[in-house]
């Protein structure tokens, strides 16, 4: 797909955008959709103070669960297509609804959602496909954890069943702190996403993470991705939303990929048709690669932070396109992605204490930036009185670059990063370790 203009004879309007969310991760979708010619107006609701930065992108404040003012304001606004970012809204329902009112979504409805807003189902609806995951018990009370934590011959890792902002799992090291961290969550920890216990077999293996955008019947993939989830270098500390990632994995060779389409990625989507589940957005497969091949750690219904800031700059133009024939159901499934056989990386600046308590407010400095195929898309800032840009989150901004070998990538984002400062700035140095290769002559 290179001619925009033959191409847009295929397509209905694209004017007017509208993304749902407010991190970095709905700001680099902005800025990947605002690539096409077509498109006049991003609208991010509420976005944060990085999305005007973005090229034709504005911020709008419309309360989402006020359902009336809502559709007033799509109407007002000849909103074309709605891309919805964050889980929360997806598992509410709020794609279903849009449909209902005849606007074209990108996102899955309230049934598709439940991949990641229940491990349970979704650990089930594996086992039913034969989709290979780990072994796994759903728990319902404390007393059942017990048995099956002390009568497993290894520590078993414990999730909660609901939506936990990344933040319900746990991999104990011994059977006693299994019981302890079932415990908690039986206890309240996470609410009602507690009411139920995944308890799961630990697996071993690098993690990927693999993108496919669904149609409902066919899907594209996304160039993979493999993400760093704890707070501290050498992949040590508490887990976290994502301290950065890179693009693509080259863990995922032709071969393995085709391994796994066939293995997991049609299994899931002809599953999901089973279920007469119309599957209109994102799938996320957080995969390991185990000795015995690949397994499903985790699915979501949208798309992964930092992973997403990482991949959209390797889209191009056509990227709205292929959202757009997402959410009519009209994908060939041959479309291809032009990602420039470049490679991208991205590092995530963060509040000192995150993923505990933080303090935000901190004005935000930024110098003089190499801007060559490099990206800052704010994660959580917030603007000041007089206009200044604030710290605003746990994860304030993410550092993102592009080059032809990942050494080249890092080297970029961590000069950039030299320009970038405020009060308890905290980051790792050591993304993409397992890329660099000038990283594992300096350590
Ligand atoms: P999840 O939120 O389910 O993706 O889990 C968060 C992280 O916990 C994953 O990225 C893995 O590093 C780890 N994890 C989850 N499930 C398992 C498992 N069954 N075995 C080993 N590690 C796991």
């Amino acid at each position: 797909m290179s001619n925009n203009a033959k191409i847009s004879k295929d397509f209905n309007k694209l004017d007017n955008i509208l993304i749902i969310g407010n991190g970095g991760r709905e700001n680099s979708l902005a800025w990947a959709i605002q690539k096409n010619e077509l498109v006049k107006n991003v609208y991010l609701c509420p976005g944060n103070a990085g999305s005007h930065r973005i090229n034709k992108c504005e911020r709008i404040n419309i309360e989402i669960s006020n359902k009336t003012e809502l559709v007033e304001k799509l109407n007002y606004l000849k909103i074309d297509l709605i891309v919805i970012g964050p889980e929360i809204p997806l598992a509410n329902g709020l794609a279903d609804f849009l449909r209902e009112k005849n606007f074209k979504v990108f996102g899955p409805g309230k049934n598709g959602a439940k991949l990641e807003y229940s491990k349970s189902w979704a650990k089930e609806f594996m086992q039913d496909a034969n989709i290979p995951t780990a072994n796994f018990w759903k728990v319902n009370s404390l007393e059942e954890a017990k048995k099956i934590i002390y009568s497993s011959s290894n520590p078993l890792v414990v999730k909660a069943d609901g939506l936990a902002s990344g933040k319900g799992v746990f991999i104990p090291e011994s059977k006693d702190e299994c019981l302890i961290s079932a415990e908690s969550i039986f206890n309240g920890k996470f609410g009602n996403s507690g009411n139920v216990v995944v308890l799961e077999e630990k697996i071993q293996g690098p993690e990927v993470s693999i993108f496919a955008l669904c149609d409902g019947k066919k899907y594209v993939l996304l160039p993979s991705a493999q993400d760093h989830k704890r707070l501290k270098e050498k992949d040590k500390g508490p887990n976290t939303g994502g301290m950065g990632a890179y693009s693509p994995a080259p863990l995922i060779t032709k071969d393995y990929l085709n391994r796994i389409i066939k293995e997991i990625i049609e299994p899931t989507i002809n599953a999901l048709n089973k279920k007469n589940i119309d599957y209109k957005g994102v799938i996320y497969f957080g995969l390991m690669i185990t000795k015995s091949g690949p397994k499903v750690i985790e699915y979501n219904c949208r798309f992964g932070d930092p992973e997403c800031q990482t991949i959209m700059p390797l889209m191009d133009q056509n990227f709205v396109f292929l959202l757009e024939k997402c959410s009519m159901g009209n994908l060939t499934g041959n479309e291809t992605i032009d990602s420039s056989n470049m490679f991208s990386g991205c590092v995530i600046a963060t509040s000192k204490g995150y993923p505990n308590e933080y303090k935000t407010g901190f004005p935000i400095k930024i110098g003089k930036i190499d801007s060559n195929n490099c990206q800052i898309f704010d994660s959580g800032t917030s603007l000041g009185k007089n206009g200044e840009l604030l710290t605003a989150g746990g994860r304030v901004l993410s550092i993102v670059c592009q080059d032809k070998d990942f050494d080249l990538v890092f080297e970029k984002i961590y000069k950039n990063l030299k320009e970038i400062n405020f009060d308890g700035i905290y980051f790792r140095n050591d993304i993409g370790h397992q890329v660099r290769k000038s990283f594992s002559k300096e350590n």
